[in-house]
């Protein structure tokens, strides 16, 4: 809380910024306490932590409610990823290099645990620890040169995103590949004139020809799902969500 405050006060105000302050504590304050008082009903896979429920997410324009772990921040997505990364995609087996977008904080020591991969986190901005700064359309790195790339909800904040998907298909090895994700919410994508500071700095949001994008830009691509449980759904507080695991066409 102590370094996401003035965050948001960069990013939108100080009057705003307070705004999101009071939603946030009053969403966390009753939440809080039934984690303290009542029975434990989910779990957080990533950090073991157990409560009643997760904490709101709460930005400026929504709020998903039983959304972020109180311990480690992880949001639904993460939990699923995390399960998903460890027990599937076998993650701590892989070698050579692999590029990560927007690093999120939660699987930080997932990326950690990997002992035969050179992992190299990235964003526009300075955060989350990353090692260098890129820019998604005009990546630093040559061609064929990463065995995975891992982004999820970057490509909406992108202003050109099928430039974006073109230097991802680049830079990655002909055997190597993509896990990548986006929030899509319609039938078709919808582009915004600039970004939208009420959702979280979307240029777009994506319809379901989000994977015809990916394929166009040169990937094969297969649509794949959390794979869990309606009673596993509940425990680890997710909703479903579909991603994508791409390879290089032809
Ligand atoms: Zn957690």
């Amino acid at each position: 809380m102590l370094s996401w405050f003035p965050a948001q006060i960069k990013e939108h105000g100080l009057l705003p910024a307070t705004r999101l302050l009071l939603r946030v504590m009053r969403y966390r304050i009753p939440v809080a306490l039934s984690n303290r008082f009542l029975q434990a009903r989910v779990e957080c896979p990533v950090c073991g932590w157990k409560g009643r429920r997760f904490f709101d997410y709460v930005e400026l324009g929504y709020r998903v409610g039983n959304g972020a772990c109180p311990t480690c921040d992880s949001h639904s997505r993460h939990r699923a990823l995390y399960l998903w990364l460890t027990k599937e995609f076998q993650l701590e087996q892989k070698t050579g290099r692999a590029l990560v977008f927007a690093p999120e904080r939660s699987l930080a020591p997932l990326w950690e645990a990997t002992p035969n991969l050179r992992v190299i986190k990235t964003d526009i901005a300075a955060s989350r620890g990353v090692h260098l700064l890129s820019d998604v359309m005009r990546l630093p790195f040559a061609s064929r040169s990463m065995e995975l790339i891992w982004c999820h909800h970057v490509l909406e904040q992108v202003e050109d995103d099928r430039a974006a998907m073109r230097e991802l298909c680049r830079v990655l090895k002909a055997n190597g590949e993509l896990v990548i994700s986006a929030g899509i919410t319609r039938l078709e994508t919808k582009e915004f004139d600039s970004a939208d500071p009420m959702l979280s700095g979307n240029r777009r949001l994506y319809g379901a020809d989000f994977p015809e994008r990916l394929r166009a830009a040169g990937f094969q691509v297969q649509e794949m799902t959390y794979n869990l449980s309606t009673e596993e759904l509940e425990r680890y507080g997710v909703y479903p969500e579909m991603f994508f695991y791409c390879t290089m066409a032809g």
